[in-house]
């Protein structure tokens, strides 16, 4: 299908193909055992400036398309999506500072989060909470123009490899998001988490003990940090769905190769059974529909239109058709695809992680409810 892509960006994503095909796909098996990301390959995709494709050439980026940022999340997501969570975060906070942050935190920071030279987490869930700000525990208290910090952030992403985060906590005007420099004292590397699936990538507790920020680093106005949690996640959604059309994507092409390949009686299974056709064309026609929804969604952010409940939609979508597509791939394949020497193995797991991060997607029903209603 011709999606009337430009030059450009097909440019971007045949580059990150190539690069993901070369630089990641003969290190996923070191990935997975080791539960590292090599800093080697980190320096690399960071010099891919794929976090930058989007961003002004002022803060160091190439002014492209979203699009053409979709296009290279894809790309990568299709040999490993953990990688995408890693620059993400950077991006998600690259982003909060272009639409939120003083020109002196944007002097400060913003060119660094871009070219990967200031690695950034984004902290907003708590042990109690991830989808509720009202529940939020973690306090800033005034002191002088400083700000204290005080409690507990869970499950965060590059937060023991991160050199600046920005912290969600509660002030006496509501949620306010802080910068946090990652080597100043009262910043603490807490437990380091371990889930079902993403084992290379650095998620864990950050404990604040009294982390004095400057009141300079405050991201936005003292009370603005919900509304700026929603914009960027909103961005944030809409990049991390393209990270489940690329898994879904290697999902039907592993079952196809599959199918073309295991014989019952001699014959292929692809050709012999109606079954595995039909999960195969179930699973072709969810990939489809995903992809052509990504990129209508990714054009409306081009053209600058608000998609908040647009990114809610297609994060609800394609999550459900990437573990869809998963599970079928681990169908078509019998117990093998069960076995960890099949990449649908993993695929699986990992095709679950994007239904509950970034906001689960239980709350994207209650967001994309609200706009619909509101219309
Ligand atoms: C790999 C990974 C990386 C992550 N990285 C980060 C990160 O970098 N930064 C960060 O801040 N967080 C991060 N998280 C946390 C993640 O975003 C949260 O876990 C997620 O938003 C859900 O929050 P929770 O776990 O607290 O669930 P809860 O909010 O406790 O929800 C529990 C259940 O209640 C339901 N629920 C809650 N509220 C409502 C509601 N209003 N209406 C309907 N149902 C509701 C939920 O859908 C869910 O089923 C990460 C998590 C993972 C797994």
């Amino acid at each position: 299908m011709d999606y009337n892509f430009t030059q450009e960006e097909l440019s971007i994503q045949e580059t990150v193909r190539q690069f993901a095909k070369k630089e990641i796909a003969p290190l996923i098996d070191q990935i997975e055992k080791e539960k590292k990301l090599p800093e080697d390959l980190l320096k690399k995709i960071m010099e891919l400036n794929i976090i930058g494709l989007p961003f002004p050439e002022k803060w160091g980026g190439s002014a492209g398309s979203f699009i053409s940022l979709l296009l290279a999340i894809e790309e990568m997501s299709y040999v490993y999506l953990p990688c995408l969570f890693y620059s993400l975060v950077s991006s998600m906070a690259a982003y909060g500072f272009l639409n939120f942050a003083s020109d002196h935190l944007k002097e400060k920071y913003l060119k660094g989060l871009i070219a990967g030279s200031i690695r950034g987490a984004w902290a907003f869930t708590e042990p109690d909470t991830g989808s509720d700000p009202k529940q939020l525990k973690v306090k800033a208290v005034k002191d002088g123009d400083d700000w204290i910090l005080n409690g507990t952030k869970r499950f965060i992403t590059n937060s023991g490899i991160a050199d600046i985060a920005v912290i969600f906590g509660l002030t006496e005007k509501g949620v306010t998001a802080f910068v946090v420099e990652t080597q100043e004292p009262g910043y603490i590397v807490g437990k380091r988490e371990e889930f079902l699936a993403f084992s290379g990538s650095d998620n864990g507790d950050i404990i604040l003990e009294d982390a004095r920020v400057k009141g300079e680093n405050l991201l936005g106005e003292e009370g603005q940090g919900f509304n700026i949690l929603l914009s960027v996640e909103s961005f944030a959604k809409v990049a991390s769905c393209a990270g489940n059309v690329g898994l879904a994507r290697a999902a039907l092409d592993f079952a196809l190769q599959y199918a073309k390949e295991k014989t019952h009686r001699g014959v292929p299974i692809g050709l012999k059974f109606q079954m595995t056709q039909w999960n195969l064309a179930t699973m072709a026609s969810k990939v489809a529909a995903s992809r052509a929804f990504l990129y209508s969604v990714g054009a409306k952010m081009d053209k600058g239109e608000d998609v908040t409940g647009e990114s809610s939609l297609l994060k609800i979508f394609t999550g459900a058709a990437a573990r869809e597509v998963a599970s079928d791939a681990v169908q078509v394949h019998g117990a093998y695809g069960l076995s960890k020497e099949y990449a649908v193995e993993r695929l699986y797991r990992e095709s679950k992680v994007n239904e509950v991060v970034l906001g689960t997607n239980e709350l994207q029903r209650v967001i994309a409810a609200n706009v619909l209603l509101r219309s």
